[in-house]
């Protein structure tokens, strides 16, 4: 029997149509193939896991790595009538997450942190369910260079083992080679043959306009007193993020804030709140914002800095405009703008002689050398540590990424020196 999918999507979904690449995802799917989905961020990617568990019988699983994404698919799916879905994650209590437990086989859809999936009891309880999909939402999680790196993505092989192998989907926004290269290795690492579903990431509602300036700070005040809008400023580093806030409180009656991996998990939560409730005009950020803002009239995204790779831009400015309203990502490029990220890159090779040093400890102390680290060393180390390869093969690691990033940067600048200045 061949399925009407409009049909499914128009009456159980109320929307008309299907956005470019959900179709497409469902079908292979639908066919039994294992699929990694490469989709441009609020193609609404979710979907194809709640119309295709509309459609088989058994439980759906979705790996998401932010209790905030969660929330929000426990919320979408609760619109659709769907009352069988739960968010297993650390914010339930104790009582709760053992009653989740006991009763999990009602449950059609679980949304899980990789964090929980990874302990024993529940792996155990997974065990015994009837998989329909098994889903990695932001698979992109699993690479170990990226900024949205988290170790327990890497367990997920063994867990689907035990869970049977069962369907699996991958999606994300961001894939460069090496990152889809390593969801393929970690992900599906027990499938023979995968399909892969890639649209284009190009948001025609996104106007880019790329000014190669003399006075920074100058055009940036003149574009947000001109924009009288809602938009994300981001920079290279926590300190810019800090110094262009008070600069615009100091010029402008913005109400603006600053954001980044310095500021503890409430400040950081409590910001995206007022952000999303359009309490706050501007967010200056690093990188650190983003991933899991569902705020989709951000009207504008600076880049207040030059960005490291083409893909990371791309991601950035894919936060404008996920209402499909008239938006504009600025990049305001300054001559040897990019000399933040020559540091950066000339820090992993101080790295290189920290990890050498690492060898003369015990795996227990190397734990205790974390807090003093920076953030990117220690995410260096605790992949280090989690995978346990040897220093060697880091070393190996460090060299290929290093080499990655130098040519990732000269794709951004050429893309900045070829843009013509508006
Ligand atoms: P993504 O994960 O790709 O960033 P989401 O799954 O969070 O995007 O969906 C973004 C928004 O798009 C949601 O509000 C969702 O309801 C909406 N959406 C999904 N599919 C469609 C469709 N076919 N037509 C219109 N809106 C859709
Ligand atoms: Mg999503």
């Amino acid at each position: 029997m061949t399925i009407n999918l409009e049909h499914v999507l128009q009456k159980k979904f109320k929307f008309n149509a299907f956005k470019p690449g959900q179709k497409e995802v469902i079908e292979q799917l639908l066919q039994n193939q294992d699929t990694l989905a490469v989709l441009p961020t609020g193609t609404g990617k979710s979907l194809c896991y709640q119309f295709v568990g509309q459609l088989l019988a058994g439980t759906v699983i979705i790996v998401s790595p932010l209790l905030s994404l969660m929330e929000d698919q426990v919320i979408q799916l609760q619109k659709k009538g769907e009352s069988s879905v739960i968010a297993l994650n650390s914010s339930l209590s104790f009582s709760e997450k053992q009653y989740v437990l006991h009763h999990l086989s009602d449950y059609k859809y679980i949304l899980i942190s990789p964090e929980t999936l990874a302990q024993q009891e529940v792996r155990k309880k997974m065990a015994t369910l009837k998989i329909a999909l098994f889903v990695v939402d932001e698979a992109h999680c699993v690479s170990q260079w990226g900024v949205d790196f988290r170790p327990e993505y890497t367990k997920l092989a063994k867990i689907q083992v035990e869970c049977g192998n069962p369907l699996t989907l991958a999606l994300t926004a961001t894939a460069t080679p090496a990152v889809k290269q390593e969801i393929v290795k970690q992900v599906f690492t027990h499938k023979k043959a995968i399909s892969e579903v890639i649209f284009s990431v190009n948001r025609p509602n996104i106007g880019l306009i790329v000014n190669q300036c003399t006075e920074k700070k100058e055009a940036l005040i003149s574009y947000l007193i001109q924009l009288k809008s809602k938009g994300i400023i981001y920079c290279a580093t926590r300190k810019t993020a800090e110094k262009i806030n008070r600069l615009i409180k100091e010029e402008t009656s913005l109400k603006s804030a600053f954001y980044h991996g310095g500021l503890t998990a409430n400040e950081r939560s409590l910001l995206q709140q007022q952000f999303v409730a359009n309490q706050l005009d501007v967010l200056c950020a690093t990188n650190a914002f983003g991933m899991g803002i569902d705020k989709p009239d951000v009207r504008f995204v600076i880049h207040y800095d030059c960005p490291d790779s083409l893909e990371n831009y791309v991601q950035e400015i894919g936060r404008a405009g996920r209402d499909g309203q008239a938006s504009v990502a600025i990049l305001l490029y300054q001559k040897g703008d990019e000399s933040v990220h020559y540091y950066f890159q000339s820090e992993s090779r101080l790295d290189r002689a920290l990890l050498n040093e690492l060898t003369s400890y015990q795996i227990d102390d190397r734990e205790m050398l974390l807090p003093g680290l920076n953030e990117i060393q220690q995410k260096w180390l605790q992949g280090y540590l989690e995978k346990e390869y040897t220093l060697d093969e880091l070393e190996q690691r460090l060299l290929r990424k290093e080499k990655e990033r130098q040519q990732q940067l000269t794709v951004m600048l050429d893309y900045i020196k070829q843009a013509k200045c508006r």
